[in-house]
């Protein structure tokens, strides 16, 4: 008598489980008590939310820290630091189903602001965060300092971590330019693109409240307007309204 096709069949059966089970395991599970009291002391975003999109936040923050890694060079991370990242990586994709960082394998934390040559005691270190490219692809840097910064009360419009998880989502069409093409329906592109320009004139002429910073080349204003958004989302909506709703579409969410 012939076994074989049975056992065949069996081991297709078993491997099939194996994977359905696995990715259930990913899916579930809860954030320890002391975790969610970290997210509610220190997360704003978070604060705002009803509980039912409170769950879906901290599930997010689940499936984030299960495929990609946090890592630590010269200081010691702490559950806060491992919480702020997925909370930056969350909050610009809240509004999107089934988001995956593709191009992310790796956050490092850095005690500090750093310089270009990765040096953090060196010269001119005042790089607060970067998505690594080239040889650092799928890998970003943040300073722990500035990712801190970024969540507590004093930050105002600015917040280190969502910037750069905004140049990451603006990545994932290829190019770092300020035009999200796979969050942005195609005729909104070229009124997004005068948009950005008139405000960069009106920061240019100190007419307008958004950091200098965002002159730098459209990817840097998109980033820096994201900050804002997420941020202080009731100012911007107030100050200015219309960049509020492209920004809204773009991110498919209101943070108000
Ligand atoms: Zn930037």
């Amino acid at each position: 008598m012939n076994y074989s096709p049975f056992l065949i069949l069996l081991l297709a059966l078993v491997i099939a489980l194996y994977f359905i089970f696995r990715n259930k395991r990913v899916a579930r599970g809860n954030l320890s008590k002391s975790d969610l009291k970290l997210l509610r002391d220190h997360v704003d975003f978070y604060i705002r939310l009803d509980d039912a999109k409170k769950k879906i936040f901290e599930q997010k923050i689940i499936d984030f820290l299960s495929v990609v890694k946090i890592e630590d060079v010269g200081l010691d991370i702490e559950a806060l630091d491992k919480l702020l990242v997925a909370s930056s990586a969350v909050i610009p994709i809240f509004g999107f189903d089934n988001w995956r960082y593709k191009n992310l394998s790796s956050v490092v934390l850095y005690p500090d602001t750093f310089n270009k040559d990765f040096e953090f005691d060196g010269a001119e270190s005042n790089i607060m965060g970067m998505v690594g490219t080239g040889y650092m692809n799928g890998q970003m840097i943040l300073s722990q300092a500035a990712l801190r910064h970024g969540f507590s009360r004093s930050a105002g419009k600015e917040n280190t971590g969502i910037h750069e998880f905004v140049h990451l989502l603006d990545k994932s069409d290829g190019a770092t330019d300020g035009v999200p093409e796979n969050l942005l329906a195609h005729e909104y592109t070229l009124p997004w693109l005068k948009m950005m320009h008139e405000e960069m004139k009106r920061i240019e002429s100190n007419k307008s409240d958004i950091n200098p910073y965002a002159l730098t080349n459209e990817a840097e204003f998109f980033a820096v307007v994201a900050e804002y958004f997420f941020e202080r989302p009731e100012i911007l909506k107030d100050k200015h309204p219309a960049l509020y709703e492209h920004l809204s579409k773009i991110f498919s969410q209101e943070p108000l």
